[in-house]
Parts: structure tokens; C-alpha cells; sequence
């Protein structure tokens, strides 16, 4: 990968900023080429860049709607005044994805920030060269370079990006270097998106099919090795059905893997030597009980799947997000004290929570808190295009998918424009005021008062 030089990054910046400042990138052009050229945009978005074709279909489609002005309903006394939101594009941001799904998590923003009318610098991960690389060589085949432009590099880059001023940064990544970002941010008061991870419980119901549940939930741990943000990271389960829940854990392992996962195509590897490392090391520091030990092969970064179970609080386990093909069982005795458990840490990014008694999924929407909460499966959620999503606390803030990314980088700009001929009606707020005026002044909440109540 090579590195932009840091000395073009200021430039870079100021191209874009003049680039929006032109107005060549404002939305209503933007809404007439997505759908002028939307069979074109889409084999693009689809052929090059690999962008499911649904989700850019959808995006081009739903684009002229999401950017309508909107005239809300007021009183009437107010509707001479023509109240009016505009969708602002934010203007010059900035989009920094991670390597973990390094396309969907470049693209989903950019596309956002192009809907939107923005001009935007996209950094990808130093941890996919190859893909960074290629990234800087195919996006100003498509993309006008003073528009957008992806920057490469690593920590030095990334600190000069972060020492100019943008209008918005959306971060993809971890929440110690969301810290360094988000103190970066404040310096311009720059409005940020921070998209996160955390440890995603999984909390089984004792009444719950354990087959069914095993099997989703190995399924959802084995994407990408478990190096997803949305992973399930540990199960809670009722303690006298954690045997069932590891015999059948093993059992689909078997069938998913029947060779074992080690040298399979259709399991990933781990993405870097160190990350390989933690997760090695992580797992030699258990004091649980490994029910299922995953093969490791350092030099070519594989790992199989690990089960570990009768894991405890204070587990090396349990001390951080694993984004690894790592699964702990922590055995509980009651519902209670599993959500007092997931209570106890930081809020995480997804719930999962298998169950068919619906007083206790409600219980769970009740008493819990985390950016999503899904019932009865795992990372499947992420095919639903209408729902946002997003962390809280600890897991991030700001939504992302499909119109929530548009809204991300749009600005609603509230506008009124009053007549000449409301005049008549607002003499009575311009000193000096009657004694009436006075009165219904000092009451009212907000200075341009009720003209009709004068
Ligand atoms: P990463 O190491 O690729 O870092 C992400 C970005 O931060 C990169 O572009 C990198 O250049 C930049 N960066 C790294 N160190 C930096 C520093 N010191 N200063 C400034 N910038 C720096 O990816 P990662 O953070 O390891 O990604 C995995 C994490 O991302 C996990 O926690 C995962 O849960 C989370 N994640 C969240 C989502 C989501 O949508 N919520 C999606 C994917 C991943």
C-alpha cells in the first residue's frame, strides 16, 4: 500500500472544501444523476466495488425522497410564514473505515456522504493494504478526484487528517482509537459518528430449543472468524443446560466443519500476526473449562473455533471485546442474574437473546440497554436495510444504513420566510410595548410570540 504523502493532505482537504463550496456535489444534482444513471451507478457500485446491488438500488431509488424539502405542519397563524426544512449536506467529512469487512464499511458511509451532497476524504485500514491499495486506484475511475479522494497511510496520516477541520467524521473502528478521534473532533467541534464494538452477549432462555440456538449462534461466531462487530462474544446460559447447550455446540461444529475448520475456504483467517497472538494468548490465560480446542497454525494466521465453558466473571475471557473465533459459556442461575451480568459492563452493540416467551423479551427490551437487541438469532439482522444501526455508549453513537447514513451526513436547515404583509400582525412585538403586550411578553416561552394573541 503506498502511503499518501502527508504533505498533499492539507491540500487534499482544501480541494474538497472548494470542490463543495462550488456546489457541484449539492444533493438536488446529485438526486437527478442517481436517477438519470441508476442502472449505470448500480453495475458499477455492483461490478467494481462489489456494493450489493439491492442496497445501491434502493439508495438510488429512495434518494430524490429522503432529499425533498419538507414543509412541516404548523398552526395556522404560522403557515404565511412558509416553515422549511432543508437537507443541508454537512459539507467537507471525513470517513474512516476499519479492515474487518473493509468494502461494506467504506462504502455504506461514502455512499451516505454522496447522497447527502458531501465531499468526503475516505481513509481505509492500513491492516488490508491490498484492499486500501486497490481502493486508491479504482474510486478516481468512478469518482470525480475533487470530490472524493481516499487517503492511505497509517497513525502519521491519520493525525494529520485529524489535525485539519472537517464538517463531519464518521469512524468504523475501536473504542481506544475513537478516543484519539473523538478528541481530535473536539478541537474544530467537528459532529461525529462513532461506530464501535464491545462484547455482545447472547442470553438463552432455559425454556429455549438449545439445538437451534447452538447452531445460530455457532453459525453467527464463525463469519469472518468472529471478527465482526456484531459477534456473538459470550452465552449466558440457564447453569443446568450448559452440557446440552456444548453437546450441541460440538455437534454442529462437526457438521459446519467436518474436516475441521483449520484449512477450510469457507472459514476466514485471522487478520494480522498480532491479533493471532491475543487471541492464542487469550485462550492459553482461560480459567474455564475447553470443551472445544481450535486448532492454530500461527504462520498462515488460522484458528478454529474454541468453546470454552464454566467461564467466570474476571476470566481472561470476559476482559475484552474477542473479535475472534473464541466462544465462552458463562453458566447462570436465573434470568436475572444474566441481565444483571450484561448490566454490570458496558453497553454493548447487539443483544442477542434466544427465547419464546414473549414477557420475556420484553423484559429484556426493558431492563437492558444496547444499540440493537436481536431475538432468536445472530447477525442476520445486518440484511435488514430499514433498520438503523448504531452502538450506544461504550459500543458508539450516530446511525448508519441505508437513509439513517444519508440522514448522518445531511444538515436540517430550518427556514422561515416572513411576508410583508404580516406586518399588521406583528406590530405589538416592537418596543415600546403596551402594557398588554407586556403581560402576554413576559409570559410567553419563546420572544416571537403568538402575533394574533397581542
Ligand atoms: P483498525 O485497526 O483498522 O482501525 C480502524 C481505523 O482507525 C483505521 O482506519 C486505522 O487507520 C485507524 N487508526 C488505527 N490506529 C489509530 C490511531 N492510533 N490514531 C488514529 N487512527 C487510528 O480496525 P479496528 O479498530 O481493529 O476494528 C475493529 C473494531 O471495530 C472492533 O472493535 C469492531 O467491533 C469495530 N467495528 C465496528 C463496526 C460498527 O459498525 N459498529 C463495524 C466493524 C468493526
Amino acid at each position: 500500500m503506498l502511503s499518501t504523502p502527508i504533505s498533499t493532505i492539507p491540500k487534499i482537504r482544501d480541494a474538497l472544501r472548494a470542490t463543495f463550496r462550488s456546489g457541484l456535489a449539492r444533493p438536488y444534482s446529485l438526486a437527478r444523476m442517481a436517477q438519470n444513471e441508476r442502472e449505470l451507478i448500480c453495475d458499477a457500485l455492483h461490478k467494481d466495488l462489489g456494493k450489493p446491488k439491492t442496497e445501491a438500488v434502493k439508495s438510488a431509488e429512495q434518494l430524490p425522497e429522503w432529499a425533498k424539502t419538507e414543509y412541516p405542519d404548523v398552526p395556522d397563524w404560522q403557515k404565511s410564514w412558509k416553515p422549511t426544512l432543508y437537507k443541508a449536506p454537512r459539507g467537507t467529512v471525513l470517513i474512516i473505515s476499519p479492515w474487518n469487512y473493509p468494502m461494506i464499511l467504506s462504502f455504506q458511509p461514502l455512499i451516505g456522504a454522496i447522497a447527502a451532497g458531501c465531499t468526503a476524504a475516505l481513509k481505509p485500514s492500513e491492516l488490508v493494504p491490498t484492499f486500501s491499495q486497490l481502493l486508491a486506484e479504482i474510486v478516481p475511475k468512478y469518482l470525480d478526484p475533487n470530490a472524493y479522494q481516499v487517503v492511505n497511510g497509517a497513525v502519521p496520516e491519520i493525525s494529520k487528517l485529524l489535525e485539519l477541520q472537517w464538517d463531519h467524521i464518521f469512524y468504523t473502528g475501536n473504542g481506544k482509537v475513537a478516543r484519539i478521534i473523538a478528541s481530535a473532533a473536539a478541537k474544530h467541534l467537528t459532529p461525529l459518528t462513532l461506530e464501535l464494538g464491545g462484547k455482545s452477549p447472547v442470553i438463552i432462555d432455559s425454556t429455549y430449543d438449545i439445538d437451534i440456538a447452538a447452531k445460530r449462534i455457532l453459525w453467527g461466531k464463525c463469519n469472518n472468524a468472529g471478527q465482526i462487530c456484531v459477534a456473538p462474544d459470550y452465552v449466558l446460559v440457564q447453569r443446568d443446560k450448559q452440557d446440552e447447550l456444548v453437546k450441541a455446540f460440538q455437534k454442529h461444529y462437526k457438521a459446519f466443519f467436518p474436516e475441521g475448520a483449520l484449512d477450510s475456504p469457507l472459514f476466514g483467517s485471522i487478520v494480522s500476526d498480532s491479533h493471532h497472538k491475543r487471541l492464542t494468548s487469550l485462550l492459553s490465560r482461560t480459567k474455564g473449562e475447553i470443551v472445544l480446542q481450535g486448532r492454530a497454525d500461527a504462520a498462515r494466521r488460522r484458528l478454529e473455533p474454541s468453546i470454552v465453558k464454566n467461564v467466570a466473571d474476571g476470566d481472561s475471557l470476559l476482559e475484552e471485546e474477542l473479535f475472534g473465533p473464541i466462544l465462552p459459556i458463562v453458566p447462570v442461575d436465573s434470568l436475572k442474574q444474566a441481565i444483571d451480568f450484561v448490566n454490570s459492563r458496558s453497553h454493548p452493540l447487539v443483544l442477542y437473546a434466544f427465547s419464546d416467551n414473549d414477557s420475556v423479551k420484553q423484559q429484556l427490551v426493558s431492563e437492558t440497554q444496547s444499540g440493537g437487541i436481536v431475538f432468536n438469532d445472530t447477525f442476520q439482522q445486518l440484511s435488514v436495510n430499514e433498520l438503523p444501526f448504531a452502538g450506544v455508549g461504550e459500543s458508539g453513537y450516530g446511525y448508519q444504513v441505508m437513509k439513517h447514513t444519508y440522514d448522518t451526513f445531511t444538515q436540517l436547515r430550518s427556514s422561515i420566510d416572513m411576508p410583508k404583509e404580516a406586518e399588521p400582525h406583528l406590530a405589538s412585538r416592537y418596543p415600546p410595548h403596551s402594557e398588554e403586550a407586556v403581560k402576554v411578553l413576559t409570559a410567553a416561552v419563546y420572544m416571537p410570540i403568538q402575533p394574533n394573541r397581542l
